[in-house]
């Protein structure tokens, strides 16, 4: 949180008590105010707990607005998290995490299909998706591709920020970049920039 501020000054103690409670309203009433986040960003991110995501991204409390799914995919309600911060709070980046050992990649549609149809006892049409829109389920849609399992991380990092670019939603002066956050060495890089492989290998 904000406020914290150097020692009061001899005689000017009340000033300093002062800038406190102003701090502590910016902090409390940052919506009713209007005022962004502190980097006016927002982040979205796999739900995997090996992503250290404010030290990754040298950010703090404060800084951004954080979305987390599992796969870090940009899923309808991602676009509707980032159509609000980004042309209601001020945001003017968007930066995509997505990382190395990805529970995405690790089993096939078919297995995951077959585990959620027998969850709802093979019922799929009557699953709602959304408890405000009960209209809304799987349909004729592939229940496979709302799960959006992945072969290749570095493809999919770069189809979510190509998507996110061109949404209509999105304002056209918000960027968008997307990483691969590195479970094995604790790094991010960017898509397709291996530089393990560049460091071993002749070319
Ligand atoms: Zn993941």
């Amino acid at each position: 949180m904000s406020g914290e501020t150097s020692p009061p000054t001899p005689g000017l103690v009340h000033e300093w008590v002062d800038q406190g409670i102003e701090d502590r309203d910016d902090w409390a009433r940052r919506r009713q105010k209007g005022i962004p986040n502190d980097e006016q960003l927002l982040v979205i991110a796999c739900m995997d707990e090996r992503i250290p995501l404010e030290d990754a991204l040298g950010i703090e409390l404060g800084d951004a607005h954080v979305f987390r799914n599992a796969g870090g995919k940009v899923t309808d309600d991602v676009i509707r998290s980032a159509a609000l911060t980004t042309n209601f709070f001020d945001t003017e980046e968007i930066i995509v995490v997505n990382h190395t050992d990805c529970g995405m990649m690790s089993a096939p549609d078919e297995t995951v299909v077959e585990g959620l149809e027998h969850a709802c006892g093979g019922d799929i049409d009557r699953v709602e998706l959304d408890p405000s829109l009960p209209a809304l389920n799987i349909g004729d849609a592939s229940l496979a591709e709302w799960i959006r399992m992945t072969d290749d991380i570095d493809d999919a990092c770069e189809r979510q920020v190509a998507f996110l670019k061109n949404h209509p939603f999105i304002p056209d002066d918000v960027t968008v970049h997307g990483y691969v956050y590195e479970v094995e060495s604790g790094a991010l890089r960017r898509p397709h920039e291996r530089l393990s492989e560049a460091v071993n290998t002749r070319e």
